[in-house]
Order: C-alpha cells, then sequence, then structure tokens
C-alpha cells in the first residue's frame, strides 16, 4: 500500500502564532495565565498548553479582575474587548491577523454605510467574533446558496460581502455568484478573503484525491477548515473521514485501499499524522489488517508556505 501525505497540510501560520502566544506568554509572566476558548481547535493542542499551565475559559467572567488572558485564533467581538477594558484585564491577542484583516473590513464598509453581507457558518467563534465588530443586527450571515434568496430585498445602501476565512473556496464561490445575480451592485473585497493556508490545504486534498482510494483528514470535528477538507475530498469522489487520532481509524476502511491520502486542517498537530505512519508501518496496530504492507510514503506538494506572523509587542523580546 502507497500513503501519500499532502504538502502544505497541518498548522499554519496564525496557529503557529497563537500557541507561541500561550508558551512565551506563560514564560514571561508565568501563571495564571488564562485563556479564553479553545486557542485554536484542536483538543491536543489545549490539552499541551494545559498540562503547561494554561488555564482555559468560556467566558471572561471567570477570569478574576487584573489578570492576563490570551484571546484566540478566530478573533473576538467588540464587547468582549470592551468586557476586558472593564474587568481591568491585561490582554494578549492571539487573533490570526487575517481574521483582523477581516473585521477591519466589515467596520470600514459599515462606516462607508454599506449593507454588510457575511458569508459563514453561524455558531462559529470567528463568525461570532466578525459579526460582533459591528452593532447588533448590522450584519446579515448567510451560510448556503439557498440563504441568498431569503435576505431582504435591497434598502438603498450598496451590499458588500466579506467572508469567513476557512470556508470551501467552490462553495463560496457559488454563494458570491448568487449575492452576485440578487444583487447586481454587490460589492466584494479586493481579494479573498478565505486565507492563503485554507486555500492551499483545499488544493492539495484536490490533487491527492487524483491519486488516492481513500483520504484521511486529522482535525477536530469544531474545526471548520478541517471539515472543509473532509467535503472537498468528497466532492472530488473520494471517501474521506475527518478523525481526530489514529484512535478513530477503523480497519475496515483500508480493505482495498491501494493509496492512502493523508492530510490535517490547520489546527492539527504533525504528531497525530506521525502516530498513524507509526501504526500502519509493521507491527503497528494497523499493520495486520492492511490489504498489503506500506510499502511507500510519499509527499503530494502543491505548494510551499513561508509566511509568519510576528508575536504582540509585549512577547517580542
Ligand atoms: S486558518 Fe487561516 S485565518 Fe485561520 S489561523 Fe490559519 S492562517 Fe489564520
Amino acid at each position: 500500500m502507497r500513503v501519500v501525505l499532502a504538502e502544505p497540510r497541518g498548522f499554519c501560520a496564525g496557529v503557529d502564532r497563537a500557541i507561541a502566544i500561550v508558551e512565551r506568554a506563560l514564560e514571561k509572566f508565568g501563571t495564571p495565565l488564562y485563556v479564553r476558548h479553545e486557542i485554536v481547535h484542536n483538543r491536543w493542542v489545549v490539552e499541551a498548553l494545559r498540562r503547561k499551565g494554561a488555564i482555559f475559559v468560556h467566558e471572561l467572567e471567570e477570569v478574576p479582575p487584573g489578570a492576563t488572558v490570551i484571546f484566540s485564533a478566530h478573533g473576538v467581538s467588540k464587547a468582549v474587548q470592551t468586557e476586558s477594558r472593564e474587568r481591568a484585564l491585561q490582554v494578549l491577542d492571539a487573533t490570526c491577523p487575517l481574521v483582523s484583516k477581516v473585521h477591519r473590513e466589515a467596520d470600514r464598509l459599515y462606516r462607508s454605510r454599506h449593507r454588510v453581507i457575511l458569508i459563514g457558518h453561524p455558531g462559529h467563534p470567528e463568525v461570532d467574533g466578525t459579526m460582533g465588530q459591528l452593532p447588533p443586527g448590522c450584519m446579515e450571515v448567510v451560510a448556503h446558496t439557498a440563504d441568498v434568496a431569503n435576505l431582504p430585498p435591497s434598502d438603498g445602501r450598496q451590499p458588500a460581502y466579506i467572508t469567513q476565512t476557512t470556508l470551501s473556496l467552490d462553495e463560496t464561490a457559488h454563494i458570491i455568484a448568487a449575492l452576485q445575480a440578487r444583487f447586481p451592485d454587490l460589492l466584494g473585497p479586493a481579494r479573498e478573503d478565505i486565507c492563503y493556508a485554507t486555500q492551499n490545504r483545499q488544493n492539495a486534498v484536490k490533487a491527492l484525491a487524483q491519486e488516492c482510494d481513500l483520504i484521511l483528514v486529522f482535525g477536530a470535528p469544531n474545526s471548520s477548515n478541517s471539515n472543509r477538507l473532509r467535503e472537498v475530498a468528497q466532492r472530488a469522489g473520494v471517501t474521506a473521514y475527518l478523525i481526530e487520532s489514529v484512535q478513530d481509524v477503523q480497519p475496515e476502511w483500508l480493505q482495498g485501499v491501494a493509496s492512502l491520502g493523508v492530510t490535517a486542517g490547520a489546527s492539527a498537530p504533525e504528531i497525530l499524522i506521525d502516530a498513524l505512519l507509526t501504526a500502519l508501518s509493521p507491527g503497528g496496530r494497523l499493520s495486520d489488517t492492511l490489504p498489503a504492507p506500506v510499502t511507500q510514503v510519499d509527499l503530494l506538494s502543491v505548494s510551499e508556505e513561508e509566511l509568519v506572523f510576528s508575536l504582540p509587542e509585549p512577547l517580542r523580546t
């Protein structure tokens, strides 16, 4: 059996930065150090940081006044920022700079009296944070093409869309086309809001689908970009499973598979893929159940990533 690893896969620059912020803050300020929400959507990452001393909370009211709190990579609403000031919290903001860029765009469009439409999945923390850049009720959300027909008619303001950063490129293109058909004067961002990491990982999974019979996507069930990777693989005609760890792999999935594709969402650490390769190698947990031994592990690279984001000022030295 051949195993093909997608490249790029796993951590992106925003996730690297968010994790580094927690680790550096622990080194510099010690404990207690609070993190609002999962710093990124991956329990292995969260558990590793918890073991180092980070305290994860759901809301700021759980953080004692004056303490240091880190905002997750998904970003926060203006209301959360205001609450942190009222509680005199020391904030380290791990919001991915590419999410912050969407926040600024939303704010700019609203101030220039546009009707702001967000393409994204309601309930995801990034969408909550982006919607929270405007006063309540001032941003409309569409998650699917069918939602476009339910938007109220034009109200005189020019409509403009922004998007969640981790959407499916293809599905988003369909939603934008539906919005353009409904609102011919629709304004869009000069450049795609879907981030480089999401685009590169989706392109890599499409390439994997050309060569593989089965694709395993490492990622958390609540990770938007990981779910999109599984969907992209499925849409390309290949069976794909989203798994949190090698323990989730069912031996029957591998029956008849000659070429196994593997990728990982932007918040899934490489140790998870290492564990899969160990389980597939001779003597490993899955080796006896394979239709044929693994004879080859290849990289299928579609692009290289070199982007690095700088840390917030207090952590640079
Ligand atoms: S997936 Fe994209 S937007 Fe999200 S943290 Fe990574 S680089 Fe930033």
